[in-house]
């Protein structure tokens, strides 16, 4: 069968037409991000102006490209929930239109779902049940993907989640200023900051949860040493208020290092309780990670450290397929 997915759920207007093998014949996306970096942030009215004067085009195109019309798909599948309430409405309602149109079936998708069953699409050798590991800008997730309806939720964050962290910490640092940073997500350039450190170890960041025997995640705390460790910078060298502070490349190294040490220990836990409660059968361990933050290759390779340590193969989708797209919602359809 052929899907169409729209996908409306934060900044990105998405669609893609998939067919049951997963192959993509269609795809469209409108980022908004650049817009957004200018106010410093998405604000959801804009977000939802934006969606409603792009959908209709980005659907067209994913057709387009696809040689295609909307009465050759079997049924379309949209984002409805969690996102932007102001956001997920324009990508229903526009879903909604289409299959009222053209007399087909509506699929309603969870955003989160089709993040973490994206990684089927490429690799048919990934069978349920399977660790998946969500970290994007609005979650954190450690879930047992037993069915394509049935996760068993382990842990989330308590506090903010890890792209969110990066976002508002590369704002702090005021990186998008810098040319090389400025059309990047902020996550993005503090991978590439981060990967131009002199002393990665130069600030001292305290690892958290460690006491605590569940699978939970807290990013907060980090959030807020990070904070600190700029102003002391400020402070030491008498910056003025737009300026970068000089070390910065280190400090995001110490950010990135200590976000991804937490995420692999929380992680190693998870394992160990599905190991002793038999949720994933020993010979087919397997770690899927994805959302937005799993493009960063030091959080992957961390992780890849740990799955290597503990006979775990891990699986990451392409980082298209990571950020929102409409790919991920039109797979979603098929396996639903
Ligand atoms: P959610 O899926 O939770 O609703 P979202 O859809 O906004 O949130 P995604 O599009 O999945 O999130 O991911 C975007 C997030 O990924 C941003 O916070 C961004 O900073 C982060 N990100 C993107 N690339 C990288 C990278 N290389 N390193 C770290 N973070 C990254
Ligand atoms: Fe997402």
């Amino acid at each position: 069968s052929l899907i169409l997915g729209i996908e409306t759920s934060c900044d990105d207007t998405g669609c893609a037409i998939v067919d049951s093998e997963g192959n993509i014949l269609g795809e469209a996306l409108n980022s908004q991000h650049l817009i957004h970096l200018k106010h410093g942030g998405i604000i959801p009215p804009i977000a939802q102006d934006l969606h409603r004067r792009n959908i209709e085009s980005v659907v067209t195109e994913a057709l387009k490209t696809a040689s295609l019309n909307v009465n050759d798909v079997d049924a379309v599948a949209t984002t409805v929930k969690p996102g932007l309430p102001l956001s997920l409405t324009i990508g229903t309602k526009y879903g909604k239109h289409l299959c009222q149109l053209y007399n087909k079936p509506f699929i309603p998708i969870h955003h989160m779902e089709a993040h973490a069953l994206t990684a089927r699409m490429h690799d048919n050798t990934l069978k349920f049940p399977f660790l998946v590991l969500l970290i994007s800008g609005g979650h954190c997730l450690l879930a047992v993907a037993q069915a394509v309806d049935r996760f068993l939720l382990m842990g989330q964050s308590c506090d903010d989640a890890p792209g969110e962290v990066f976002d508002k910490m590369a704002r702090r640092l005021k990186l998008k200023d810098i040319p090389e940073y400025s059309k990047m997500s902020g996550g993005q350039a503090i991978e590439v900051a981060a990967s131009k450190a002199t002393d990665p170890l130069q600030f001292h960041f305290t690892p958290t949860l460690l006491q605590y025997r569940d699978c939970n995640f807290s990013f907060a705390g980090n959030k807020n040493q990070f904070v600190r460790h700029i102003i002391a910078q400020e402070r030491k060298y008498e910056l003025s208020p737009d300026a970068v502070i000089p070390d910065v490349n280190n400090l995001c190294a110490g950010l990135q290092f200590v976000i991804t040490r937490h995420l692999c220990h929380r992680v190693q836990r998870g394992m160990e309780y599905v190991a002793l409660n038999g949720l994933i059968p020993p010979d087919h361990k397997t770690l899927v990670v994805s959302g937005g933050v799993a493009c960063n290759n030091f959080v992957a390779c961390g992780l890849q450290i740990l799955c290597n340590e503990l006979g775990y193969k891990l699986v990451r989708p392409p980082h298209k397929l990571c950020t929102d797209n409409g790919v991920m919602i039109a797979w979603n359809g098929i396996e639903r």
